[in-house]
């Protein structure tokens, strides 16, 4: 559904015109509604209702895109309270999170959060030409679904903030969310932060990771994780990779990945705790220095050599 036609000129570089949203159908009733390199939203449909795991970063209208797919009564269920995964709620009205993430929705993050974001995605942008033209003549991987876009026509990245929500629905472990031919459970799997799910659609074999499972950095250092916890999900995760078919992430440009990443991501992060990693120095996406510990399919940022 991408749209590609004349050149766009945007903080001094070309792209192609795209529409902010890559929206395509994974499988029937899954659509992806994905800010490509930002953040993956996922659009689940029933026969009766549909669910919108998360809202994006806000900064275009994610009501809209939900709207022309489907005409059922929509509940957004956010996979946790963080701004890139709520940007969108205010758009809505019934809105669901885990019952520890209901008080953190309602509390404003800084306004340096959207500051900070802005500049990470001026940098993603300018890094996004030679990146493209160097795969273009080497290596070719980035396909339709990879292809950044430039922020959309109108939007003020100056005046981007982040915007408190409430939810009308809190949820707990095991609660399952009937959409009439498929039922989606909710995991409660801490440790990214306290209020983190997963949603399984076991008939189906799917499983929407949240940021509980990346493939990029994934984020266990910030004041809100907690390595400990974030390894005990991972194992019980890695306790259903049988059963799943395919496993959906919010973050970076794989969207999809094997059953297998699970136990990876429960090893890695056994390792991590038992202190059996190398850990590179990085920086987060607000420049935060962190340390690394790189995996074959993933990396892990962490605070510490001990975790947290
Ligand atoms: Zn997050």
């Amino acid at each position: 559904m991408a749209r590609l036609d004349t050149d766009h000129t945007h903080w001094g570089q070309t792209f192609p015109r795209t529409s902010w949203f890559d929206v395509r159908e994974l499988e029937h009733g899954v659509h992806l509604i994905g800010e490509p390199g930002h953040v993956n939203s996922f659009l689940v449909q029933g026969s009766r209702s549909a669910v919108l795991l998360d809202t994006g970063l806000g900064v275009a209208n994610i009501r809209t895109v939900a709207a022309e797919l489907t005409d059922k009564p929509l509940l957004v269920v956010n996979s946790h309270y963080h701004f890139d995964h709520t940007g969108g709620n205010r758009l809505f009205e019934d809105i669901a999170i885990h019952r520890i993430g209901g008080p953190l929705l309602e509390q404003a993050p800084p306004d340096e959060f959207a500051f900070l974001y802005m500049d990470y995605t001026r940098g993603l942008l300018e890094a996004w030409g030679p990146y493209k033209r160097a795969d273009d003549l080497y290596f070719h991987l980035v396909t339709a679904e990879r292809l950044i876009r430039p922020l959309p026509d109108g939007f003020d990245p100056k005046a981007y903030r982040i915007l408190p929500s409430h939810a009308t629905r809190l949820l707990e472990e095991g609660d399952v969310l009937d959409l009439g031919g498929r039922r989606l459970e909710v995991l409660h799997t801490p440790g990214h932060s306290p209020d983190c799910i997963c949603l399984i659609d076991r008939e189906n074999g799917l499983l929407f990771g949240g940021d509980t499972v990346n493939t990029g950095p994934v984020y266990a250092h910030t004041d809100d994780a907690n390595v400990e916890t974030f390894a005990a999900s991972l194992a019980r995760l890695s306790e259903m990779r049988d059963d799943l078919r395919r496993v959906f992430v919010c973050h970076y440009l794989r969207l999809e990945n094997e059953p297998a990443l699970l136990p990876e991501m429960a090893d890695g992060f056994r390792r991590i705790l038992a202190g059996d990693v190398e850990l590179r120095d990085n920086v987060d996406c607000f420049m935060v220095p962190v340390k690394e510990a790189c995996f074959d399919h993933f990396s892990v940022f962490v605070g510490s050599p001990a975790g947290r």
